[in-house]
């Protein structure tokens, strides 16, 4: 028999097979939640193979994939120029817990293409990134208390595992079991794009406010704009109490443009820049590599040099910035962003325009390769109004699409991602297949 004339049963079969085997030695057979299918039903697809703008499950049937490892696949999967470079750099080792000279190629191309940095540290994943970017904002300013916003994602580190409290003279509440309240107790948490509510929170805590960190164009509630009055807003009142911006990039960074989100920001607010920026994702091209950077003034705090302390076994590893390195460089060529983009709203466009003519509520919103799209007839602006999506029809349209071979994020609030793989017929097939679920919903 061959794969492709395996009936759906067996391919179903296949993938909960492994799932079963899976959650006997993984806690709920997954290494990270999101892979488990938890808000949307089903057995998770077991990847087995990708190549270009596809992946295939354990059955061997072909998805279209609009996740892209949530983001770091920019080029697609298998890209010839990246596997050469990571075949290359294999050959001349894995990891050597001293510096080579990659590691400075690589810190010269990011810094290069985003210009409020004048210094970057690499690390291996955004978690990691955020987390030593917040103890770098409270040992440069010598403050304890940060900001962030409902909503915004920006890695599991203790500090930022955390909801909103009664009000805004309160700090946060844990929303993970193992974070002591004490751990929370300086992080204020706000509606995000509520410019009233950031005056207030500034009035009353803007002294003892290391740094305010955001996702600009947020991406773990599905695709959320900060408003250009709410960035520079922001902005503003943090050079004026003297805490630091930090752009949360691990999603954006490069994604969303060649300088990353505060370029796009920077069209609409001359001279804007962050004081740091977080980067992940794409500048791995699928290896594990994450960065902080920002002014010097603030970087040369970091160990060695300075007394904030940060390290990593396998910082800068010479694979995963290999991998980085050529990404980089394919991205940078001529047109590459005006292509993605293109798509990107086609996408959009054309799903859009199904939804209508099944006489859905639909909307959608896209920025160089990255997209999201709501059941709603208007763009939401926080993460509440994300959240009343009626569950039912997102999860129907999910496995509809899933069924005729197109992989969207299996949660809502994920925001989805096109690949320069992606042809015009791939993007023609997932719309025709959208008409259809859209009908059914
Ligand atoms: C993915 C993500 C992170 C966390 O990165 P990991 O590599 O998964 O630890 C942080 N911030 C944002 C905005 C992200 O999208």
């Amino acid at each position: 028999m061959t794969p492709a004339t395996e009936s759906s049963a067996t391919n179903a079969d296949r993938n909960l097979a492994l799932f079963q085997r899976a959650a006997k030695v993984i806690p709920g057979g997954v290494n990270s939640p999101v892979r488990a299918f938890k808000a949307v039903g089903g057995t998770p697809r077991f990847v087995s193979r990708a190549q270009g703008a596809y992946f295939w499950d354990a059955n061997n049937k072909r998805y279209i994939d609009y996740i892209g490892s949530w983001g770091p696949m920019i080029l697609g999967h298998g890209h010839p120029a990246i596997v050469e470079a990571v075949q290359k750099a294999i050959l001349e080792g894995f990891s050597f817990g001293a510096p080579t000279e990659r590691e400075v190629e690589l810190a010269e191309a990011i810094l290069a293409l985003v210009p409020s940095m004048d210094m970057v540290r690499l690390v291996s994943s955004g978690t990691e990134a955020g987390m030593s970017a917040i103890r770098l904002a409270r040992g440069a300013t010598g403050r304890s208390k940060i900001l962030k916003f409902e909503g915004c994602y920006h890695g599991h580190a203790d500090a930022l595992l955390v909801k909103a409290g009664s009000g805004l003279a309160t700090f946060g509440n844990p929303t993970s079991a193992g974070v002591p309240p004490e751990v929370v107790q300086h992080t204020l948490v706000l509606e995000y794009n509520n410019v009233e509510q950031l005056e207030e929170a500034f009035k009353l805590h803007g002294p003892e406010l290391a740094c305010v960190m955001i996702e600009p164009i947020a991406g773990n509630m599905n695709f959320v704009r900060a408003s250009v009055p709410f960035i520079k807003r922001c902005s503003e009142l943090c050079t004026q109490y003297g805490a630091l911006f930090v752009f949360d990039e691990v999603m954006t960074g490069f994604r969303v443009a060649p300088g990353s989100a505060q370029e796009v920001y920077a069209r609409s607010i001359p001279g804007f820049a962050p004081d740091m920026t977080v980067m992940g994702k794409v500048i791995g091209g699928g290896m594990p590599l994450a960065a902080f950077g920002g002014k010097r003034a603030v970087m040369e705090h970091l160990a060695p040099i300075g007394s904030v302390y940060q390290a990593g076994t396998l910082s800068g590893n010479p694979v995963a910035t290999a991998c980085g390195l050529a990404t980089l460089k394919e991205i940078g060529k001529p047109g590459f962003y005006e292509d993605l983009s293109h798509k990107t709203q086609s996408l959009v466009s054309g799903l859009t325009g199904a939804a209508h003519a099944a006489g859905l509520e639909f909307c959608g919103d896209s920025e160089g390769g990255m997209f999201g799209f709501f059941f709603f007839d208007a763009l939401p602006q926080n993460y509440a109004k994300v959240m009343t999506t009626d569950n039912k029809v997102f999860n129907a349209f999910f496995h509809g699409m899933l069924d005729r071979g197109v992989y969207f994020a299996p949660a809502l609030y994920e925001a989805g991602f096109m690949s320069a793989a992606h042809t015009d017929a791939d993007i023609a097939d997932t719309v025709s297949a959208a008409a259809e679920v859209f009908k059914m919903l």
